[in-house]
């Protein structure tokens, strides 16, 4: 009997908190709604709002803006795994999303700089109040830089600290190639292996805590940092941003996404995740 009681009581606290908590998330959308819009915020460099995604110190609230080519909208699929990622990974518990349906912009392929010249035009969801604002392209043209006749196809890239492209043609045409592999996965994998780059992976925002950066040669043939991780089955290799590598790599895990490895982890969590 008593036992029930305090169940009752617990169940009553609980409501009453949930309900004064959801009021107060009302109110902070409408304060922000009021603040100035910090339109320079969003032209930064990668990595560099790492710690804003990760923690609720300066933003406890994300909106995140999806500008698509007609015919090119991202799947419902791929969207609703994206927020269980950002809410198991970031304190953010509030996430909107926003959809715009964009014109071609009629290019055979997309520079980034053609990307970030789109984006300018485009893009309406700035940094406002305590609401950080992201913005995704899903492009109908492939990256300027494929090479498909050495089966280089770039699914995903990040151009700056709160803006990335999804090359939704190049994921769509891959997904058909094999039963084993659906749009819906190519896209999530790819969604939030490149918001791992925007949360400053691997060594571009957020600091190693142990190393496990890999290596890669530049022009003048000197070793460099690649900023993706070395360790075996991490979503933030280096060639899962190309479709062979992600087709190999879905198809040995059975269409499974992989997660980031404890090293990348260990790295979100040092500089504000969870
Ligand atoms: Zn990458
Ligand atoms: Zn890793």
């Amino acid at each position: 009997m008593k036992k029930n009681i305090y169940s009752v009581l617990t169940l009553m606290l609980v409501l009453i908190f949930s309900c004064s908590k959801d009021s107060n998330t009302e109110k902070d959308v409408d304060e922000d709604a009021n603040q100035p819009i910090d339109r320079a915020a969003s032209f930064r460099s990668i990595g560099d709002s790492a710690n804003d995604f990760l923690s609720n110190d300066e933003f406890d609230k994300l909106k995140i803006e999806i500008g698509y080519v007609r015919g090119f909208r991202p799947t419902v699929g791929a969207i609703a795994d994206l927020v269980e990622f950002l809410k198991e990974r970031t304190f953010k518990e509030i996430i909107e999303i926003e959809y715009k349906e964009l014109e071609s912009p009629n290019k055979e392929t997309l520079t980034l700089q053609e990307i970030d010249d789109l984006q300018r035009k485009d893009r309406t969801a700035f940094n406002q109040g305590k609401t950080l604002a992201v913005y995704i392209y899903f492009a109908d043209a492939p990256s300027d830089s494929d090479e498909p006749e050495e089966d280089l196809v770039t699914l995903g890239a990040v151009y700056r600290n709160t803006s990335m492209v999804i090359y939704e043609s190049t994921i769509r045409n891959l997904a058909s190639k094999s039963s084993l592999i659906s749009v819906a996965t190519v896209e999530t994998a790819t969604l939030i292996h490149e918001f791992g780059h925007l949360f400053g992976l691997v060594n571009i925002g957020s600091e190693m805590v142990n190393p496990h950066e890999g290596i890669t040669t530049d022009d003048d043939g000197n070793e460099i940092g690649n900023k993706h991780c070395d360790r075996p089955n991490c979503l933030m290799r280096a060639e899962l941003e190309f479709g062979a590598g992600m087709g190999k790599m879905l198809t040995a895990r059975n269409g499974q996404v992989p997660d980031f490895d404890v090293e990348c982890l260990l790295d979100l969590d040092a500089n504000g995740g969870r």
